[in-house]
């Protein structure tokens, strides 16, 4: 119980900052960038619509919307519909629209597919999503326990390629955190929950807004001028794969005793002041090593996705070949 009220404690969002308060569609893909991975919704977001759907069961509440397990009327497969509700702030609208225009543009299996988003003459926004039917990693880590390294290692390859499909495609992420790791029971993990992610249209973009779960935010996003080096954004989204790494290892959130309360204050310092979390005695040097490449407090010697892909802690992964 003690876990759970941690782990809801620890979702202390952050509003939007007013400089991303503006809408940012239609969004651009970057040059290069093939235009295919659309066509992962298209062509089954024509086929379905929301009188299609029966609603069977309330799978989660977030923030602003509730997430539902619904059947098609006539094919019976089985997805999850994601509605926020009309009377929403215009902030958690937005939300939608840019989580809705990022997984249009994105096709990897290592990302959770949308087949098509409708907005109901209520004002209610809703979003046909694949369902995901082992729930998340932090359900799981609440249900079964922590996980083996060998177990960490595979988790680990499946963000890491969602996250290099995303930084290729100059998107980042910017909540990844344990309850955005949707899983289903062959044990695909997929990035999912881009209500917070920005999409940089420069590369250059400097990327400092205080967005997501302050949790698991790196340091450079509370202070750029320490830690930011060559700040661009993508190397929060590592640090957040570290943390979560590490969670589901320790089963409890890395920068705080178990049970105890976070707030604000106590997070930014231990983050921004603090050591990185240790390890335990009795782990790997390759999960230590591994950890500790994402967990570089100056971002700038924090790992890619691309670096972490070849890192030998990844050879634990017995489905690695
Ligand atoms: P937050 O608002 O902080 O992101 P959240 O991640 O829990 O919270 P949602 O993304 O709205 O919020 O999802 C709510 C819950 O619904 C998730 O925690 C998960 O249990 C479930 N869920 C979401 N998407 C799916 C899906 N595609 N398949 C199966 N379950 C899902
Ligand atoms: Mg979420």
């Amino acid at each position: 119980m003690a876990v759970v009220r941690q782990r809801r404690q620890l979702n202390l969002r952050l509003p939007l900052p007013e400089s991303d308060r503006c809408p940012r569609f239609p969004l651009p893909l970057p040059p290069g960038v093939a235009t295919a991975s659309a066509g992962n919704s298209s062509a089954a977001a024509a086929a379905i619509t929301c009188t299609d759907l029966d609603k069977l069961h309330v799978l989660g509440h977030g923030n602003g919307g509730t997430v539902y397990k619904v059947r098609h009327k006539r094919t019976d497969k089985i997805y999850a519909l994601k509605v926020v509700h009309g009377e929403s702030d215009s902030t958690l609208r937005r939300q939608v629209f840019r989580e809705m225009e990022i997984l249009r543009r994105t096709d990897s299996p290592c990302i959770v597919q949308c087949y098509g988003v409708f907005e109901k003459p209520s004002g209610d926004i809703a979003m046909v999503m694949e369902y995901m039917d082992a729930g998340t990693l932090e359900t799981l880590l609440q249900k079964n326990g922590t996980f083996s390294e060998q177990e960490l290692a595979n988790i680990a390859a499946q963000i890491l390629k969602g996250l290099s499909y995303l930084h290729a495609h100059k998107i980042i992420h910017r909540d990844i955190k344990p309850s955005n790791l949707l899983v289903n029971s062959n044990m695909q993990v997929k990035i999912s929950d881009f209500g917070v992610s920005k999409i940089m249209c420069r590369s250059l973009d400097a990327c400092n807004s205080y967005v997501g779960t302050c949790a698991y935010m790196s340091p450079e996003r509370f202070d750029p001028e320490t830690y930011g080096g060559n700040y661009n954004g993508y190397a929060g989204d590592i640090w957040s794969l570290g943390l979560t790494l590490l969670e589901l290892y320790l089963g409890h959130f890395p920068f705080l005793q178990p049970g105890q309360r976070p707030d604000w204050a106590t997070l930014m310092c231990a983050i921004c002041f603090g050591d990185p979390p240790s390890l335990p005695d009795g782990v790997s040097e390759e999960f230590r090593s591994f950890i500790e490449c994402c967990l570089q407090k100056e971002s700038s010697t924090r790992w890619t996705a691309s670096q972490l892909l070849n890192h030998p802690f990844l050879a634990k992964d017995p489905r690695s070949d």
